[in-house]
């Protein structure tokens, strides 16, 4: 059943793993975060009081509280480290094998994301993946004045390097 608000998801919608769907600047104070995806860069918030590095971005640093925060790139290329492949039995929406990877990106900052592009059987632990982009279907949104307006979105997985 649709949820209102949430579009229907044409099967790629990670809904599990997006932190905010509403990713207009007009909704979202963490919005730079996706124009950086747009352009393949991986970021997150710093803080410039404490150098606390979270991940995900941030409007107010977890450490001390200061919202003085600027953007830094995260690497696009990690190694994983542990992994789980659903091959049966997938959430309705999403393509089989939907694998949820553990990554070391380097520097002590591990994570889970999604793993795309990587046939059933073919990931193993330790190999490296980098990040990947992909278009999700844009939000209605309404701005001011009562103007709909479509929302583009993006959101990012990981896929293996070919080599
Ligand atoms: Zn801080």
């Amino acid at each position: 059943m649709p949820v209102p608000g949430v579009p229907i998801l044409e099967g790629k919608y990670p809904s599990t793993m997006d932190l905010y769907p509403l990713e207009a600047k007009e909704f979202n104070r963490v919005h730079q975060f996706y124009e950086n995806l747009r352009q393949k860069r991986f970021t997150t918030t710093k803080c410039k009081k404490c150098g606390h590095v979270p991940f995900p971005p941030r409007v107010v640093c977890p450490q001390c509280n200061s919202d003085d925060l600027e953007w830094v790139d995260l690497p696009t290329r990690g190694k994983v480290l542990r992994f789980t492949e659903e091959v049966a039995g997938v959430p309705l929406g999403f393509d089989s094998p939907l694998i949820h990877a553990l990554i070391d990106l380097g520097e002590g900052r591990k994570f889970v994301s999604r793993v795309i592009n990587c046939k059933e059987g073919q990931l193993r632990e330790g190999n490296e993946v980098q990040l990947a982009v992909f278009d999700v279907p844009p939000m209605i949104i309404e701005k001011k004045g009562g103007v709909m307006e479509e929302a583009e979105r993006v959101f990012f997985a990981f896929e293996p390097v070919k080599k």
